[in-house]
């Protein structure tokens, strides 16, 4: 059996979750069901212990079936053993994908690590490869089909591992969004004396495929954490207003740096006529912010920044965008998780940073800059649910799976929703910053 070496500061969240519910830990943790195997919440309704387990979950959202108990009952090191295997049997067939949110034990066996859309631009670097499995959550699985060869199948080792966030804005929602907004702004494809469309529909990469289908079919566009400044003027320049989708943080965060006034900034909530807006609202706005949010960056707060200054003068607070205004503009700096990881690695001196982000990074990040301070804003162990529910056993499963020539989980998105969502996805690349 191989000896797993671990670094000095041990990144592994889960390490920290059984010691927490083992009592060899004063940490906190939200819950104490992280500590059990996610396949024992597979067939529950919602999305799992962790950040977003009180968000609803989606009507007909995907659901895992049951993981064979050989891998439910492998330890640790027998796992990874049995990854390792299955990948030198595979070699250059397959690529594993895994993003800066997931496991540490998952993440060590990926060939590349990053956020979702630098995931997705690998799978398209490794045509050669007839499978990519993508350690994420369901719409960057969906992504990378989009952008994959029509012959490599995008695997999703468990199928319940969807985003509460993505799930937020769904196709029926927005359509009937759309139309509402008609009533008020007249025919959304008509452009106007000065060739401005009344809205642009603007998503957020962390959406389904149907919604940048959507998005794609309506003359809008696609963005990341790292280019929504760009994205939005490139909206700007083509319509009167933007409808921005699922997450109202990002929206809201980018569009005030970029000076727009928070007046201008409606909310859309789809569970409300005009989405809880007056019309003349809607009218007058720039920006109409779905009612949408992230449970992880959602659980960071203006309190959490004063202790961390309090408790380490001169700490540098950096924040992921998802997070409120006031936690945005409460920290020294806001970053996608790629502007995160590429500040620590470029500080020189040694720093103490405070991160609001995802813990499985955060813990990531401290563990490879041991010269720095690097901790969580939030002291409570609590990881997305759904990113935590692509467990080592289930990596183990679909390699083993390929190696028994059977392809499983497969992630599929159907032509008439592809072709407008790569469409959206190309005007994203084409935007350029001026
Ligand atoms: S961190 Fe937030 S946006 Fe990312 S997968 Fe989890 S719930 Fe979705």
């Amino acid at each position: 059996m191989p000896t797993l070496s671990l670094p000095a500061v041990d990144p592994s969240v889960d390490h920290a979750i059984q010691a927490i519910v083992a009592g060899a830990s004063e940490d906190a943790t939200c819950t104490t069901d992280l500590a059990a195997g996610p396949w024992n919440f597979d067939t529950r309704p919602g999305y799992g212990p962790g950040s977003s387990m009180g968000d609803v979950i989606r009507v007909g959202a995907p659901r895992q079936g049951e993981l064979p108990a050989e891998y439910r009952e492998a330890g640790e090191d027998e796992l990874d053993a049995r990854i390792r295997a299955a990948r030198a049997t595979l070699g250059d067939r397959v690529v594993i994908l895994g993003h800066f949110y997931q496991r540490e034990e998952v993440v060590r066996h990926a060939d590349y690590v990053g956020d979702s859309f630098q995931l997705a631009g690998a799978a398209k670097g490794r045509p050669e490869a007839e499978a990519i499995v993508f350690c994420g959550v369901h719409f960057m699985a969906e992504t990378a089909d989009l952008l994959s060869g029509p012959d490599q199948a995008v695997i999703l080792p468990n199928l319940a591992a969807g985003c509460s966030m993505a799930d937020m804005a769904n196709i029926d929602e927005v359509e009937d969004c759309w139309e509402q907004l008609a009533d008020v702004l007249g025919p959304l494809d008509v452009p106007d004396a000065d060739g401005l469309l009344p809205v642009i529909p603007v998503t957020y990469m962390n959406s389904s495929a149907a919604i940048k289908g959507f998005v794609g079919r309506h003359g809008g566009i696609v963005c990341t954490s790292s280019n929504a400044a760009t994205v939005l003027e490139w909206a700007f320049q083509r319509g009167r207003r933007v409808l921005f989708f699922p997450d109202q943080h990002l929206g809201r965060n980018t569009a005030k740096a970029m000076g727009v006034p928070l007046e201008r900034m409606p909310m859309w909530n789809p569970r409300r006529p005009l989405g809880g807006a007056s019309a003349e609202q809607l009218r007058d706005g720039q920006v109409i912010l779905w009612h949408g949010f992230c449970s992880v960056h959602r659980r960071f707060t203006v309190d959490q920044i004063d202790k961390a200054r309090a408790e380490h003068p001169g700490v540098r607070v950096i924040v992921h965008p998802e997070c409120p205004m006031e936690v945005v503009d409460a920290a020294d700096e806001a970053g996608s998780t790629d502007y995160i990881r590429r500040a620590i690695e470029a500080a020189t001196e040694p720093t103490v940073f405070a991160i609001g982000t995802e813990i499985n990074l955060v813990r990531r990040l401290a563990a490879q800059h041991p010269q720095h301070e690097i901790f969580c804003l939030d002291p409570v162990v609590c990881p997305c649910s759904t990113m935590y529910r692509i467990h080592p056993g289930y990596l183990a499963w679909v390699l083993e799976e390929l190696v028994a020539g059977r392809t499983p989980n497969r992630i599929r998105v159907t032509d008439d929703v592809a072709e407008p969502a790569r469409a959206a996805l190309e005007r994203m690349l084409a935007a350029k910053p001026r």
